[in-house]
């Protein structure tokens, strides 16, 4: 910009500065015109012209029919040509000692303005000259100017021009480190932190305070790198259980097939005793799959929600039934307290989540305790509730337990029923029914879990 402007004033002075002299002329002409034709020139007058000859640089001479001289000013001094010998037409005079062949010449043609060469300034100049009738009599008016402006006034403003164009390039230096700086430097800091992310390591931390783009471009890398962590520990639980959960059951299976086929295969009761183990590690695998597969198709909405009215405490009465035989098994009592319900929600998913729910009070009471049931239903919502008096959640586990594939007890302890999926499927049947969920626990004391359907969705 400042290159653009240094040379469009360069190159514009000459020609701008030609066109305001002919404007002035014009000007200084018609305001002594305007002043010879009036009755009264007053003192005020003749000032405000001589002000207007020196503010503008030029020199002028009225003189009368005589060749008197009725008026000068000068602002060119040394420069003015009015007292120089000068070429005007065919002839050559010194307009201010000649006076008559100026004004002859003016009879003639009435104006004139020609161009004329200044040794002393190396410039071109214009003489103007210009007859004015009066009232009482005529006069002859001559103003002379530069036509450019002289080499010392454009030295003057092409210096102007770079003084600025200093100052103006020293501040922007100044402001551009500033500001480049502030920007590049959350930049930068973020660059840092994506290498980090690149390595794998999903501490890094993008956030930033600095614009506002900056700002929103960290939180978006901040959300990208807290899901791709969430993402890189499903893989590593995935792969973890794969390889316990999956490959125990299968060592398991070809163990036992291979003592079946080398020692058992004659012995009935043996072989009878290691097929069990076998049919137990494949209804394993075979539920952990379909538990697997569940979830997944939950979590990625392929399966529907079917909602329909239905009895909810006949619902809940199924499913004590079910489990009837592990309650037997350890003696537990159940006690049921549940209020008549409509719900109008996916009967078959909802019984699968107090399904786990209960079984897990099973599994984790003690022999000859008791769990308690209840449906309470109030105004706005329906909640159901499975007490057991067992061995609790500790406070770091409670966060964790829905989580796929999360078992607070890690070492070996495998049954049937026991894939770390269950309370995750319940977790994502209960989310697609917005159902309020939870659970409270304290270690060594018991459970409760819960969860609460709202009774809008009941249909008429
Ligand atoms: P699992 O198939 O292992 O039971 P869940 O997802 O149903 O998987 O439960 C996750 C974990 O939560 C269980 O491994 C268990 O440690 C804990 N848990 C669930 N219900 C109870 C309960 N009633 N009492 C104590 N711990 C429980």
């Amino acid at each position: 910009m400042l290159s653009l402007l240094g040379f469009l004033l360069i190159v514009l002075i000459k020609p701008y500065y030609r066109q305001d002299r002919i404007k002035t002329i014009e000007t200084i002409s018609d305001t002594i015109e305007s002043l010879l034709l009036k009755d009264n020139v007053n003192k005020y007058d003749i000032d405000n012209t001589a002000k207007l000859v020196i503010g503008n640089n030029v020199c002028t001479i009225i003189v009368n029919e005589n060749g008197n001289e009725i008026y000068s000013s000068d602002s060119l001094g040394q420069l003015c040509m009015l007292d120089k010998k000068v070429t005007i037409g065919e002839e050559s005079y010194i307009i201010k000692n000649e006076p008559e062949k100026f004004i002859e010449m003016l009879k003639k043609e009435s104006s004139f303005t020609t161009t004329l060469y200044s040794d002393i300034t190396d410039t071109e100049m214009i003489m103007y000259g210009e007859q004015f009738k009066g009232n009482l009599a005529n006069y002859y008016l001559a103003i002379n100017t530069p036509l450019e402006p002289v080499e010392s006034y454009i030295n003057f403003i092409l210096n102007q021009y770079l003084y600025i164009a200093l100052f103006v390039i020293g501040v922007s230096l100044v402001v551009a480190f500033f500001l480049a700086k502030r920007i590049s430097k959350p930049i930068v800091k973020m660059k840092k932190e994506a290498n980090k992310l690149a390595q794998g390591n999903y501490d890094a931390k993008f956030e930033s305070k600095s614009f506002s783009e900056i700002n929103d471009l960290a939180n978006t890398l901040d959300d990208a790198t807290e899901k791709l962590s969430q993402v890189n520990e499903l893989r590593k639980d995935l792969v973890a259980n794969v390889s316990h959960d999956i490959k125990t059951p299968l060592t398991m299976i070809q163990a036992y097939a291979e003592m079946i086929k080398d020692i058992s295969g004659d012995d009935p009761i043996k072989r009878n005793e290691h097929l069990d183990v076998i049919l137990k590690e494949t209804e394993y695998l075979n539920k952990l799959v379909t538990d697997m597969s569940e979830l997944s198709k939950l979590q990625s909405g392929i399966i529907e929600i079917n909602r329909d009215n239905f009895d909810f405490k006949e619902c809940t009465n199924k499913v004590i039934e079910l489990l009837k035989q592990l309650l037997v098994e350890k003696n537990i009592k159940l006690v049921s307290n549940l209020d008549d319900a409509v719900l109008y929600a996916d009967e078959i998913k909802i019984s699968q989540v107090i399904y786990n729910f209960l079984s897990n009070a099973i599994k984790h009471s003690n022999n000859n305790s008791e769990i308690e049931v209840n449906i309470i239903d109030d105004e706005e919502k329906v909640r159901l509730e499975v007490i057991d008096h067992g061995e609790g959640i500790s406070e770091e586990a409670l966060p964790y337990i829905w989580d796929r594939y999360y078992k607070v007890d890690k070492k070996f302890n495998r049954t049937v029923n026991s894939t770390g999926l269950g309370l995750a499927i319940a977790k994502a049947i209960l989310e697609a029914h917005n159902a309020k969920y939870g659970v409270t626990s304290k270690i060594g004391e018991g459970s409760t879990f819960y969860f609460e359907l709202s009774k809008d969705y009941e249909e008429e």
